[in-house]
């Protein structure tokens, strides 16, 4: 079934990916949806320039297909969709709160109902194993469309005591037309978290999505036609950063961009936002977090969550427990422990149901990563494993530990986006916290220990958006995200994510006090 649906709309993936899901059933419709295309007005266009560009499968290096190459010209005719679908009586505009909820909560339907394809389809392009395409990236998607879906009708307004003979109200209005460019480690979770409040507050949107992981975004793009939402209220270019990206973020008639990816480019972003119309920015960015581990941790508990909170995802999350610190008493024990797990990793096919780790998304991170680990070796930390690319084809790199590392380091300081772990030794609480906050960054960090008090203690004293205790990478589509420093601006997920696609309006009215 999968695979005639496959041969039908996109035959590459086919060659490359179909045979271990021959039983899994096909959507229930024909999706109308072309890959080597842009999503503007509910249409499918060729790029003006009718450039393309290919997108790689980072497990075998080969070309899954051509993509459309949107650029300025094409970002002009999207936004231009954009703001006529935001027109004052548009059906948009003049949609009940409670319908476009409706839509949202169609869009995840579809979403569910083609949870395999997409999984498939995720795990192709950007290398994460497909049981965490399935189990984790397609049920978050379907989770957040539906908490904003709630929200549609609920995003209330206030009346508030003014004085004098005046009644006054606020109303929460949509911003208008919304730049959202998104990164390629969760294409799929980034389009939902980008979508889902822009669209439950009744904004419109223009989205350019990664070059390495363009194809979920359009798959999703032809649902979101399926669904009925009005002509141009989503519009998705696939294209590169320096030109469609930044089309968006210096255009005179977007007003709010939201961006996740590099500090380096959310330092662009807010930029071209200042020299062009003073859009407004929400960012989030990079991060080196903290993994602060206590003495009186559960040992099991602590090595595996501080391992998952850094291999997860190849490594590549923006909130990755990057630096873990350990406290003097059990880092022997820790770091060999740590070591013996990552050891045991297991590293290959993506499409494999076993597999723990796939490749990194392109050539690019690969070497970048790799850099890093040359890095960690010439400055004297301490390699306990891996160190190597893991496969001959494929973007592979074996999990990496570094002990003995210290904070001057390059690894200890920047953000590495790979399977390379940072231990790192402390003693006392005061020590650890000025440490962990000496960075940067500020997105994410977490604690392990028994003692309530102290759990308490460091998490308060900790400059960052999320702080995880005794867990690591617990995500909740309720609960906001974000960063301190440079690692953002903002919050995403949870009613915070609201506020940053909402104008308020302050409706003052006279109310005499007599009947005259
Ligand atoms: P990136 O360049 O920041 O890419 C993120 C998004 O921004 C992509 O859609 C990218 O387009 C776009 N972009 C790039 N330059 C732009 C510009 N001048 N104007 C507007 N948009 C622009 O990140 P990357 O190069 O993919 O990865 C580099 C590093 O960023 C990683 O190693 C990692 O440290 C960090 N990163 C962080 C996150 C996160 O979740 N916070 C996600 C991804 C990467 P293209 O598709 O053409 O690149
Ligand atoms: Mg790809």
């Amino acid at each position: 079934m999968l695979r005639s649906t496959f041969s039908r709309t996109f035959p590459q993936v086919l060659r490359f990916s179909a045979c271990h899901f021959a039983s899994i059933p096909a959507p229930n419709v024909q999706p109308d949806v072309h890959y080597n295309k842009i999503f503007i007005n509910n249409e499918w266009h060729d790029a003006v320039s009718k450039k393309t560009f290919p997108t790689i499968n980072p497990a075998t290096e080969e070309i899954i297909c051509h993509v459309a190459e949107g650029e300025q010209a094409d970002v002009e005719k999207a936004v231009k969709a954009a703001r006529d679908a935001f027109a004052l009586g548009s059906p948009w505009r003049r949609m009940d709160a409670s319908q476009r909820g409706h839509l949202l909560n169609k869009l995840a339907d579809c979403i569910e109902r083609d949870t395999a394809y997409l999984a498939e389809l995720e795990t192709l392009d950007n290398g994460k194993p497909y049981a965490i395409s399935y189990c984790v990236d397609v049920p978050m998607v379907v989770k957040c469309l539906r908490y904003y879906a709630g929200w549609a009708d609920k995003w209330e307004g206030k009346t508030i005591p003014v004085d004098g003979d005046y009644f006054s109200y606020t109303r929460h209005e949509p911003i208008g037309v919304c730049g959202q460019i998104i990164p390629w480690n969760f294409p799929l979770i980034m389009q939902a978290w980008k979508l889902g409040p822009a669209l439950a507050t009744g904004n419109t949107v223009v989205m350019k999505v990664a070059e390495q992981t363009p194809l979920t975004a359009l798959y999703v793009a032809s649902l979101i036609k399926e669904v009925g939402f009005p002509a141009g209220v989503v519009n998705i270019i696939p294209g590169m950063g320096p030109t469609a990206g930044a089309a968006i973020a210096s255009h005179m008639d977007v007003n709010k961009i939201a961006f996740t990816g590099s500090t380096e480019v959310g330092h662009l972003i807010q930029r071209a936002s200042s020299t062009s119309n003073l859009k407004k920015v929400t960012l989030e960015l990079g991060g080196k977090s903290p993994n602060i581990i206590l003495a009186d941790a559960n040992m099991e508990v602590a090595v595996e969550q501080a391992h998952m909170g850094l291999f997860f995802n190849q490594g590549q999350c923006c909130c990755a427990g990057s630096r873990t610190f350990v406290q003097e008493g059990i880092y022997d024990e820790f770091v060999e422990r740590s070591a013996e797990r990552a050891k045991r990793r297991t590293v290959g096919d993506p499409f494999d149901l076993s597999t723990e780790q796939g490749p990194q998304v392109d050539e690019e991170q690969f070497k970048k990563i790799l850099g890093f680990i040359g890095s960690g070796k010439r400055e004297g930390a301490k390699l306990l494993c891996g160190g190597s690319p893991a496969a001959d084809r494929g973007f592979f790199i074996q999990p990496t530990v570094f002990g003995d590392v210290q904070d001057e380091m390059t690894i200890a300081r920047e953000e590495i986006f790979g399977p390379v772990m940072q231990i790192l030794k402390f003693r006392s609480l005061e020590e650890v916290i000025e440490r962990a906050n000496s960075s940067k960054y500020g997105l994410a960090a977490a604690v392990f220990t028994q003692n309530i008090d102290k759990a308490n203690y460091i998490a308060h004293g900790l400059r960052a958006g999320t702080v995880w205790i005794n867990c690591y990478n617990v995500f909740a589509v309720q609960s906001p995200f974000g960063g301190y420093k440079t690692s953002g601006i903002g919050r995403e997920c949870g009613e915070y994510a609201l506020e940053n696609y909402t104008e308020v309006k302050s409706v003052i009215l006279k109310v005499p006090q007599k009947n005259s």
